[in-house]
């Protein structure tokens, strides 16, 4: 399970992230939306203290951070718990997709090459990459690229993954191949966090939507309490602005 207990992030007189709770179940697709500059990124990254917030704790299973009082070895643990899947992909350039899926496995989790090499060519064909193995990312489209991400972060095997927009730095027609890989793992019963603008596809596939504004949760519930019988003005005004 993770837990969020009244999280607060500032950039200096910014404040973005003014005080969240939230509870995640184990297996739960969670997506957060919202108008652009609400915190959604910076709420991500706060959970795996990529971003350090100034007050709150973060619980990812039997791993618990108080921001007050923070050891490095704690965040090391707790990033062992998450892994991110990012916007812009962050792949080694010089590193094929093979070795960028066998990178943590190797550098994180210990494993040889030879099992590493396994486990990497099984999760390239998960995401439907077998024939790109040995292609470099520069030679990879940024749907393939974005599917290699994945196929990382799942090497990781880890509690949640953090998707950070995950499809919007891709061209409209790459986006429906990266939404389906994330579609099938979701229904493997991975703990899933997904900062996304891809309100039908939130619908579709989450448990549980969260709508952020202005550094605060204002509403959350089922996809159908959100999208069709949300109670909160501001959410209301933002799915009209969307449609
Ligand atoms: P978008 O949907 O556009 O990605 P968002 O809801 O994810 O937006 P954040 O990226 O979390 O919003 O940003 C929230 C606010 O924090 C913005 O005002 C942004 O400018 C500010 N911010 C984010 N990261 C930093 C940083 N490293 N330094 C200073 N300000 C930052």
């Amino acid at each position: 399970m993770i837990e969020i207990t009244n999280l607060k992030k500032n950039f200096g007189p910014n404040e973005v992230l003014k005080g969240i709770n939230l509870k995640v179940n184990k297996g739960d697709i969670i997506s957060i939306i919202g108008p652009s500059g609400s915190g959604k990124t910076t709420l991500l990254r706060c959970l795996n203290y990529l971003e350090k917030p100034d007050e709150g704790i973060i619980t990812i299973g039997e791993v618990s951070i108080n921001a007050r009082k923070v050891h490095k070895k704690d965040i090391y643990t707790l990033r062992k718990k998450s892994a991110m899947v990012f916007q812009s992909y962050n792949l080694f350039q010089h590193k094929t997709a093979l070795q960028n899926v066998m990178e943590g496995l190797i550098v994180v989790q210990k494993k040889n090459i030879k099992e590493a090499q396994e486990i990497a060519t099984e999760l390239l064909r998960k995401v439907g990459l077998e024939h790109k193995t040995k292609a470099f990312p520069s030679h990879l489209s940024g749907g393939q690229q974005q599917r290699v991400g994945i196929a990382r972060a799942l090497a990781l095997n880890p509690e949640v993954i953090l998707f950070d927009e995950p499809t919007s730095a891709l061209d409209p027609e790459l986006v429906g191949e990266v939404l389906s890989v994330i579609a099938k793992i979701a229904k493997e019963g991975k703990t899933m966090i997904i900062v996304t603008h891809e309100l039908n596809f939130a619908r579709e596939i989450s448990d549980r939507i969260i709508f952020m504004d202005n550094g605060v949760i204002v509403e959350e519930g089922s996809p159908k309490e959100i999208f069709v019988e949300q109670k909160e003005e501001r959410t209301k005004q933002f799915l009209k602005r969307m449609v």
